[in-house]
């Protein structure tokens, strides 16, 4: 079985094509201009295959309330051009395939709960830590949704008590992506993460803000795994820290083997390297089909 998907991101798009199983035939990807050029790119290469399904994984925030008339569509994003743009509905009448939609972390946690670090666990959480902080939710067996979608990239986060930072967010300052996501770190400290792989300090920060995150998330969600990935976490010292500061958050107060004894398994780096993303978005168009 011949199976599309898109990972579709705010400065690039990566498509590929793939099997039910996981395994990728062939992948691109093309640089975000605006939607019609865009899409242009996208149907070309999809229509040069015979797939059977389409999943988007994308960049938010979207409409997923099947009942809404603008079901599928790229709602009130930043990144203009994009704002009000029908997704789903022109790769469906275009490609005339089932097609599943769904958040780019969502996309990403459901790829990991498939044939990644969480395959066959009724829950989990992946998070990414990049230009932007953003949140997929598996719980009970299928993806969160809700009002909206989650957001966990915007819960706000106490300061550190030596950060004299404000905190990038242009509508919370101190949320966790106002205070942890690359842009911070660089606004910070005047430097990229990757140019400050030698000041602890900065790492020791940046561990108390994604550590008080996932204790959040652990006592809201009550995840049975925690999949951390993103541009920052190519800092791999950062793992342990976090584990740590993990721990020291919560307090004793989650009382579970899987944090206070094994929590080197419990808070990992995705099973699919950077693939995550793309094969979870086959799998949204395998799941589509089989609704
Ligand atoms: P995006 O979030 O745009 O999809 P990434 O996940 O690659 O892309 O995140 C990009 C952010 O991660 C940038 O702010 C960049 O400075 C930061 N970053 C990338 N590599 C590293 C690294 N090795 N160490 C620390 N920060 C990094
Ligand atoms: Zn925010």
């Amino acid at each position: 079985m011949l199976l599309g998907g898109i990972e579709a991101g705010g400065t690039k798009m990566v498509c590929a094509v793939g099997d039910e199983n996981g395994n990728l035939l062939d992948r691109a990807s093309f640089p975000t201009r605006e939607p019609k050029e865009t899409f242009e790119d996208l149907l070309n290469y999809f229509k040069k295959y015979e797939i059977e399904a389409l999943g988007i994984g994308c960049f938010g925030p979207i409409d997923l309330n099947r009942n809404s008339k603008t079901y599928g569509y790229i709602t009130k994003t930043p990144k203009l051009a994009w704002a009000d743009t029908d997704f789903v509905g022109v790769f469906k009448k275009e490609l005339n395939v089932p097609v599943g939609f769904d958040t780019d972390v969502n996309g990403a946690v459901l790829g990991e709960v498939t044939w990644g670090a969480a395959k066959g666990l009724d829950s989990a959480i992946y998070i990414t830590i990049g230009t932007g902080v953003g949140v997929g939710v598996y719980l009970n067996g299928g993806l969160l949704h809700g009002l909206v979608h989650p957001e966990g990239g915007h819960i706000i986060l106490a300061r550190h008590p030596k950060d004299t930072y404000e905190g990038k967010c242009p509508f919370h300052k101190n949320c966790m992506e106002g205070m942890a996501a690359g842009p911070a770190i660089e606004a910070r400290w005047g430097k990229k993460g990757y140019e400050l792989a030698d000041r602890p300090e900065v790492w020791e920060m940046e561990a108390y803000y994604i550590g008080q995150a996932i204790a959040d998330y652990i006592v809201t969600y009550s995840p049975e795994k925690v999949i951390l990935w993103g541009g920052v976490m190519h800092q791999e010292q950062l793992f342990d820290m976090v584990r740590k500061e993990t721990v020291r958050q919560l307090a004793g107060y989650v009382h579970h083997d899987a944090i206070l004894k094994d929590i080197d398994n419990y808070i990992v780096a995705p099973g699919l390297g950077d693939d995550p993303g793309i094969k979870g978005a086959i799998r949204l168009g395998y799941l589509e089909l089989n609704r």
